[in-house]
């Protein structure tokens, strides 16, 4: 699979459409999610051209992959999450339902937040 650079994060990176920015530093960039799934619901996306878990796993430089999970950290304790608790997602491919393919963790906090995975 080839990195798609129309894919809609690729354009919020480029800026060609809005985001509601919550951090940003050299390896991310961090915004509300436009339909959140609970009361606070943050992706973060790294500024490198990553389809997925898989392809940044793999492929990320280390300083890409700790610069990525140290903001992930971050920006949990700057929301306040650490003590009431979160959830963090990267959905990887069809079974997952990944809709967009540049790869992000979904941040969820701010109430609880029920089973891990739906039966529904
Ligand atoms: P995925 O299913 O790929 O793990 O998650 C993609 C997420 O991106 C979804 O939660 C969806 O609501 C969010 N999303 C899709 N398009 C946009 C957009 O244009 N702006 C923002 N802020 N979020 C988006």
């Amino acid at each position: 699979m080839i990195y798609d650079d129309d894919n809609i994060f690729a354009k919020i990176l480029r800026e060609e459409i809005p985001c509601k920015k919550v951090y940003e530093n050299e390896y991310v960039l961090a915004f509300h999610d436009v339909n959140p799934q609970s009361k606070i619901h943050i992706l973060v996306i790294p500024k490198g051209k990553y389809i997925s878990f898989a392809d940044f796993s793999e492929n990320a430089l280390p300083e890409e992959i700790n610069g990525f999970m140290k903001a992930v950290g971050k920006i949990a304790k700057n929301q306040n999450l650490v003590e009431s608790g979160y959830r963090i997602l990267a959905n990887h491919g069809q079974n997952a339902g990944q809709e967009v393919a540049h790869f992000h963790i979904h941040i969820f906090g701010g109430e609880p937040l029920g089973p891990m995975i739906s039966k529904t």
